[in-house]
């Protein structure tokens, strides 16, 4: 149990600085309700790992991802956010409406009327020193993102789920060759996406192949060397884009056994909505979509988020 005694007591607290996050900031501290963030370990989220971002609107001749964070640092900031470097380390929850409690960093519990979860999401990467040499300079974990940067080109995707399909038939629109690497015999992906793939005609499809390393100079990537497991040949291939699709895992362990999720652990909430099955606890953002993981997505349910949560005080407040 935590200690009460001189615990900070908040009308909101938002854990996680990505999109979702400072969006959920900006219309929360607007709203007067006074919100705490707590940053966590990537001040600004997963788009301080990458470097041009064309796609957010606003921004007509695109955006570095540091600066575009920055930016909405600033606009949470000039609405009186409190953001905090802090990492929340365990959680609280009341279930019957009552006071929420989130520990930071180990140390200090903060309580707090309404918690907006915005803890995102991480990319899985293969472990390539390559892989983590050339990101941002023709590594990607996300063609819809950055695919458009390699039109006309020649680039290889790996993976073999729904995910990995998807993302090779989008880039195989935009791209003159997509090479896609899987690394058993057989695809994990839908059937109907495996068809979509297979009547691709631009998609190479690599089975029983691994990725050895990927090669590049100073203008990034320029070939992948793969390998067939089963003969041991290597190939090279001629790429400038390297998209790897095995998976995103969402940050959700602190909330095992508290809030409802999927099979994946992803966060659920009720339909059309960000609300948990907690009253007053609200998620948005990567932790709850695994459909579109897209920064302006992440941005409209942060925006859900703390219009739920400020609702949901106003109707507390009334007696509703
Ligand atoms: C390489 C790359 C390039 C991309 N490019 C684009 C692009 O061009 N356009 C686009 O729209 N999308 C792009 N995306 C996707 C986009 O970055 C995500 O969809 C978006 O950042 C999700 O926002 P979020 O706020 O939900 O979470 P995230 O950005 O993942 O942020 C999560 C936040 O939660 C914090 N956190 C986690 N756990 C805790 C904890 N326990 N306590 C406190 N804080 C915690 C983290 O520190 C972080 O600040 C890209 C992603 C990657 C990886």
């Amino acid at each position: 149990m935590t200690n009460q005694a001189e615990m900070e007591h908040l009308q909101c607290v938002i854990i996680g600085s990505g999109p979702a996050g400072y969006t959920a900031a900006i219309y929360a501290a607007r709203a007067d309700l006074k919100p705490v963030v707590y940053t966590g370990i990537v001040p600004g989220g997963q788009l301080t790992q990458t470097t041009e971002v064309d796609n957010f609107p606003g921004y007509p001749q695109g955006i570095t991802g540091p600066i575009m964070m920055e930016d909405l640092k600033a606009q949470a900031e000039r609405f009186g956010t409190d953001v905090r470097f802090g990492y929340a380390t365990k959680v609280e929850f009341s279930k019957d409406g009552g006071t929420h409690k989130v520990e930071i960093d180990g140390t200090k519990w903060v309580s707090a009327e309404t918690v907006i979860i915005a803890t995102g999401a991480t990319a899985k990467w293969l472990g390539l020193p390559s892989e983590e040499k050339y990101n941002g300079f023709g590594v990607s974990a996300c063609a819809v993102c950055d695919g458009f940067f390699f039109k006309g080109q020649d680039v290889a995707i790996v993976g073999a789920g729904d995910t990995a399909a998807e993302e090779a038939t989008y880039l195989a629109k935009l791209c003159r060759k997509v090479y896609m690497v899987v690394r058993k015999d057989e695809f994990k992906a839908s059937k109907a996406m495996v068809h979509r793939v297979q009547n691709t005609a631009n998609i190479e499809v690599l089975f029983n192949t691994e990725t050895e390393e990927i090669l590049g100079g100073e203008q990034g990537v320029n070939a992948v060397r793969v390998v067939n497991n089963q003969t041991k040949e290597t190939r090279v291939l001629d790429v400038t884009g390297f998209f790897v699709a095995i998976g995103h895992k969402p940050n959700t362990e602190l909330f095992q056994g508290v809030l409802d999720m999927d099979e994946t652990g992803y966060l659920v909430t009720k339909s059309d909505s960000t609300a948990t099955n907690i009253p007053g606890v609200f998620a948005c953002g990567d932790v709850q979509d695994h459909i579109y993981r897209q920064a302006i997505t992440a941005a409209g349910t942060g925006c859900m988020a703390a219009l739920e949560a400020e609702r949901y005080l106003a109707a507390k407040e009334s007696g509703e």
